[in-house]
């Protein structure tokens, strides 16, 4: 048996940079790409894909954290491992096929310049479901990248037939001109109402307005998770006694907000409300043991989570080649 040390790990580091030389003539080419972003999980009787569209690696923006200085942000950081001074936020739809609908929650960031992101149509492709058989696509919010997917980068309907259902209130808050109107000194807020606008333009007749604690599709109930936005909102699926949440935006990226879960991202409408329904959400979900499933985290994005001394920790699903 070989014996593990420091010593041994690191010469074994020092010598596997040797490796690509020798392989240099392998007959296998390099893939220079990731594998398809896809994860099937089962929710009784429903077939639940989660979906990755990209995700982003960008230098932590000044007031990423709305509470905390910027030094405190890179420390959260850096115990993330995430790459030195930057933030990695991945972005993941999820499908539910009922058996009787075909459920898109949420679309991602759309067309985009940055080949980092607007992935979803190609791995739905990988995945052999064409957006034409789409009946619902459920919106948890309208902030930008949950709403760009709604179109090609022509302007038509990447899923031509489904019926749109957003939030009643985000619908309210986001439609208001004296909203938009009060919005222009803020730079972010000036982006998010006009690319909102821009989104649904000609379809201001055609979106669904759904509220909280209602069945918007079957087996999928609305749940109350303002403060992100106004109407933001989470889902409970459920099919026989088997249950998930998908808490769409409860919390950014794990790694900083639900280790601290009293921060607040910069993406947040109503910080403090944020932080309440944070709490209220997790502490629900940890005294459940629920599944859960979050838009911004690393995919697959499912987990469980459990609270500790400051917070609350995810600990992820492993990935499983049986449904
Ligand atoms: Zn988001």
């Amino acid at each position: 048996m070989v014996e593990m040390d420091r010593r041994s790990l690191l010469v074994g580091a020092a010598a596997s940079t040797l490796l690509p030389l020798q392989s240099a003539s392998a007959l296998s080419p390099l893939a220079g790409t990731q594998a398809a972003g896809l994860y099937r999980y089962k929710v009784g009787a429903f077939e639940c894909t989660s979906i990755n569209d990209g995700a982003i690696t960008i230098p932590i923006p000044d007031g990423f954290v709305r509470n905390v200085s910027k030094d405190e942000a890179l420390v959260a950081a850096e115990a993330a491992y995430m790459p030195k001074g930057k933030v990695t936020v991945p972005f993941n739809p999820q499908l539910i096929n009922t058996g009787s609908k075909l459920v898109l929650i949420d679309t991602g960031n759309g067309p985009s310049a940055n080949p980092s992101v607007g992935h979803l149509l190609a791995n739905l492709k990988v995945a052999g479901v064409d957006p034409k058989d789409v009946d619902i696509v459920l919106l948890s919010h309208l902030h930008p990248d949950h709403i760009n997917g709604l179109r090609l980068a022509d302007g038509s309907l990447a899923f031509p037939n489904a019926e749109i259902k957003a939030p009643n209130l985000d619908w309210a808050f986001w439609m208001s001109d004296e909203n938009q109107a009060k919005a222009q000194d803020k730079p972010l807020m000036k982006t998010y109402f006009a690319t909102i606008r821009k989104t649904f333009s000609g379809l201001e007749n055609k979106v669904t307005r759904y509220d909280w604690d209602k069945e918007v599709a079957p087996g999928i109930t609305s749940i109350e998770a303002a403060g992100h936005t106004p109407g933001h909102t989470a889902f409970a699926i459920a099919s026989g006694d088997a249950r998930i949440l998908i808490q769409s935006d409860v919390t950014n990226i794990p790694e900083f907000f639900l280790r601290h879960p009293d921060w607040q991202v910069m993406f947040d409408n109503d910080p403090e409300q944020a932080i309440k329904t944070r709490k209220k959400f997790y502490d629900v979900a940890a005294a459940e043991k629920a599944l859960i499933v979050g838009f911004h985290f690393p995919f697959p994005s499912i987990g469980h989570v459990e609270k500790t001394a400051s917070g609350y920790q995810l600990i992820p699903v492993a990935w499983n080649p049986v449904l």
